[in-house]
């Protein structure tokens, strides 16, 4: 017989990690749906071309696309993010504007798995089309810090940049090319390549070789139009009226082609891995132009799930939440009084566990321990003619008797006493 386990980039989430993951989704609901923000749930495969929208100098869109045709003959592919998904979904539905959604799940890109990368990963995020004001750039930079002060990760660090308007990209892309062509032989051999796509990309890349050219290339916030330059400076005016620290970073064009005005990024200073980037966004005032829509513009960011978790691991900060099974029924008289004390618990909203298979006090004790949950209610043959139930704080104070009768009642004191100390 053949085994198998899961493909290269890929994981099993298992509990209590999956616990997390789910809490953390929750508290990231809970900041965005405060702010106005509307869950959208895209599906994970789309026609190849929404991402083709992406840009053809995008890695996730030339290299790393898991694209195939499916049985009727369309070529599809599994989303490598959701941005595009939205603005597909903003074109195809025509959502009155301002549109704010945000999203959970996860994306597909084929990567080298490592640390921090995955071929499958989850991400976080939030869109809102329809809306040019810099305020609302600066609203969606300090969702995303509320929300990492939620987690209560500290060694969080915020980069800025404008890349200006479609015009001024242009321009600026043009000087880039120029200095980067004047200086081709000292570049790179991947970096001589993205050039000929886009020479903005080449300031993204991590090459050694190409470090000293790219600190001594053209600025793009000397091409900037005036319109651009307002915009980014009352973005900047904006964070700094809510006491936002950030720094601003030239380099930041971020890997999508098709970001415009400002675009930012953080980084965890907390992890030493190579990918400390946990989450960034920016401006696509062109991408639902692109995708067969109205012009209109556009803003989000995506946070890493994954790499986020890594962060707060390195912080020691959002521990997985404990167990709901408040109750563990040790039953050593068959089997047939946990299932009726279990019923009633979990009726009354208590979470309770028990064990099966009729197996000795001292195994199932041990199941009770394992389980996380904060008492162990107890039941042998003496409490089952006697009409009572034994309480078995886990963790401190002394086991009391209590009768049947009484034992939800004595059981919902216990949830409000350790309700009241956590
Ligand atoms: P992007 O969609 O490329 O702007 O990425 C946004 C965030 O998603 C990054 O800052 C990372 O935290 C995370 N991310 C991107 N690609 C991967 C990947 N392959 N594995 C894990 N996390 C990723």
């Amino acid at each position: 017989m053949s085994s198998f386990s899961t493909s290269p980039g890929t994981r099993d989430i298992l509990t209590p990690d999956a616990a997390r993951w789910r809490k953390f989704q929750d508290v990231f609901a809970g900041v965005v749906e405060a702010a106005g923000y509307g869950l959208i749930i895209p599906p994970m495969f789309e026609d190849l071309g929404v991402f083709l929208r992406l840009g053809e100098a995008t890695d996730v869109v030339t290299k790393e696309m898991y694209d195939f045709e499916d049985k009727g003959g369309r070529r599809v592919a599994l989303r490598p993010e959701q941005t595009a998904s939205v603005c597909r979904a903003f074109v195809q539905h025509r959502p009155t504007t301002p549109w704010k959604v945000w999203y959970a799940g996860p994306n597909f890109r084929y990567e080298k798995p490592q640390q921090g990368r995955y071929r499958q990963f989850d991400q976080v995020g939030l869109e809102v089309l329809g809306v040019e004001d810099p305020y609302l750039d600066a609203e969606v930079i300090a969702l995303a810090a509320q929300f990492y002060d939620r987690l209560g990760l500290k060694e969080v660090q915020l980069s800025v940049n404008s890349l200006g308007d479609a015009g001024d990209r242009q321009r600026f892309t043009d000087v880039l090319r120029a200095y980067f062509e004047a200086h081709l032989s000292e570049l790179s051999e991947d970096s001589q390549v993205t050039l000929t796509k886009n020479p903005l990309r080449v300031l993204d890349s991590k090459r050694r070789e190409d470090q000293t050219i790219i600190a001594n290339a053209p600025r793009i916030r000397d091409y900037l139009s005036p319109t651009a330059g307002e915009h980014f400076a009352a973005v900047l005016a904006a964070l700094d009226a809510q006491n936002i620290k950030y720094v601003i970073d030239d380099r930041l064009v971020r890997g999508l082609d098709y970001y415009r005005r400002t675009t930012f990024e953080f980084v965890s200073t907390a992890l030493q891995a190579a990918h400390t980037a946990i989450g960034g966004g920016g401006r696509y005032d062109g991408l639902v132009e692109e995708l067969g829509g109205p012009a209109t513009a556009g803003i989000g960011f995506a946070l890493g799930l994954d790499r986020t978790l890594l962060a707060c691991d390195a912080e020691n900060v959002f521990p997985a939440p404990n167990t709901d099974v408040f109750a563990f029924v040790v039953d050593t008289t068959g089997g047939h009084e946990a299932a009726l004390v279990c019923n009633q618990l979990r009726m009354a909203r208590v979470g309770a566990d028990r064990a099966f298979d009729n197996r000795s006090m001292k195994a199932q004790m041990k199941a009770a321990d394992r389980s996380g949950a904060q008492v162990a209610i107890i039941i042998g043959s003496n409490e089952l003619e006697a009409g009572q139930a034994v309480i078995r704080p886990m963790n401190s104070g002394e086991q009391y008797s209590v009768n049947r009768a009484d034992l939800l009642t004595a059981i919902q004191n216990e949830v409000s006493k350790f309700q009241s100390a956590n």
